[in-house]
């Protein structure tokens, strides 16, 4: 792990790009304060390694050098797999963390990291082709020890503990490969498209997931375990005998808001539903306890949501998942709860919304995550020096 000031300016301007798309020469100089000379260096390395490439307007001409470049983040691809509790999507992403490609497939998490992560290879190998892959990012739906790449103790991947994920890939494509909670990438994700560095996301699907973006990066805490809202002890669980949750524990707002826990309230009331897409078309029906049921979901998230609107004060809230298809009737709880709950400072500029990404919010996280792994000062002068060998 070196950073040295050349990497380090080398991964700052490629950084200018990645987040501005198109700079001229002069605008480089001038937002970094380098010098001309070190400027020049740095693009050219850049561009002799196909990261950014002349931009229209620019263009050379007369034998001049361009003076205008662009991010290109179709230079190479990396590999995402954004792993949840029943299923699964992998991505060919382009550097920008645009999915070009991909594949999604049921799959169960109990069944183990051998089954799960082998099914993700072969979809890896269906979907790669002969595209230059330079990084692998896996989402699984746990605590994750980010520098090892492991998940530890995960309340709901049984036989996961301690699994070399990272190893896997790594002994397979030899390539940097990145292992994250799957709610911290889509928090990422959600954060760079809403130009937001304040952001929690919250997955709504079987389980709940949460991720927080603050001042621009993860909240993992000591564990990996930061910010998990869904197994936090919901408000409503106060009143009577808490409800068991599938993490062993009792009273966890998953076990009233998650989309288990709402087909088990169906269950009980004589309405079978297979799975948490089921509960999306009763609410797009009007189905009166359906309906009831998400929007009840809706408060108990946005109690759990409250205190940390009021301690961490973030610019927006945005939901994924599968039940995040349900919009408004989910959406109006939380609020409720949260403008209940909170004072007006903390929500005076606070955006709550579902997700426009969608179900590619977690693969493009993970592709953006492990772009800034391979494109940052630690890592880019070894890229740079072998594209150039
Ligand atoms: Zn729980």
């Amino acid at each position: 792990m070196k950073s040295t000031d050349s990497s380090s300016h080398i991964s700052d301007v490629l950084a200018l790009f990645r987040e501005r798309g198109e700079l001229t020469r002069t605008d480089v100089i001038d937002i970094t304060g380098l010098s001309r000379s070190t400027v020049n260096q740095r693009l050219t390395a850049l561009h002799e390694s196909g990261l950014i490439t002349p931009a229209g307007g620019g263009e050379s001409t007369g034998g001049r050098p361009s003076s205008r470049f662009a991010f290109n983040a179709g230079r190479a691809v990396i590999l995402a797999a954004d792993i949840g509790a029943s299923g699964f999507t992998v991505a060919v992403c382009d550097l920008a963390g645009a999915p070009v490609r991909h594949l999604i497939r049921q799959v169960n998490v109990w069944d183990g990291p051998v089954a799960v992560l082998q099914e993700v290879t072969d979809c890896i190998e269906q979907l790669r082709g002969e595209s230059e892959v330079w990084g692998i990012g896996i989402g699984v739906p746990g605590p994750v020890e980010f520098r090892a790449g492991r998940v530890v103790n995960p309340p709901i991947m049984t036989g996961w503990d301690r699994f070399d994920i990272a190893g896997w890939f790594t002994s397979r494509y030899g390539v940097p490969v990145v292992v994250e909670n799957d709610a911290n990438a889509r928090a990422v994700a959600e954060s760079r498209l809403a130009q937001d560095d304040n952001l929690i996301s919250l997955k709504l699907g079987t389980g709940i997931g949460s991720g927080l973006v603050f001042n621009g990066q993860i909240i993992r805490g000591s564990e990996g375990a930061a910010g998990d809202i869904g197994h936090t002890r919901a408000a409503i669980a106060e009143g009577g005998t808490p409800l068991a949750c599938r993490c062993g524990n009792v009273g966890c707002v998953e076990a009233y808001a998650g989309g288990w826990a709402l087909r088990r309230d169906l269950a009980e009331l004589g309405i079978a539903v297979a799975d948490t897409a089921g509960i999306v078309r009763l609410v797009a029906d009007g189905d009166f306890e359906a309906v009831r049921l998400v929007r009840q979901a809706g408060r108990v998230l946005g109690d759990a949501v409250a205190d940390l609107v009021s301690i961490l004060n973030p610019g927006h809230i945005v939901i994924s998942g599968q039940l995040a298809e349900c919009d408004e009737v989910l959406l109006s709880g939380v609020r409720e709860r949260i403008y209940q709950r909170t004072s007006p400072l903390a929500t005076r500029n606070l955006r709550l919304r579902t997700s426009t990404l969608g179900e590619f919010a977690g693969v493009t996280g993970l592709a953006l995550i492990t772009a800034d792994r391979i494109l940052g000062p630690d890592s880019i002068d070894e890229l740079v020096d072998s594209l150039a060998a």
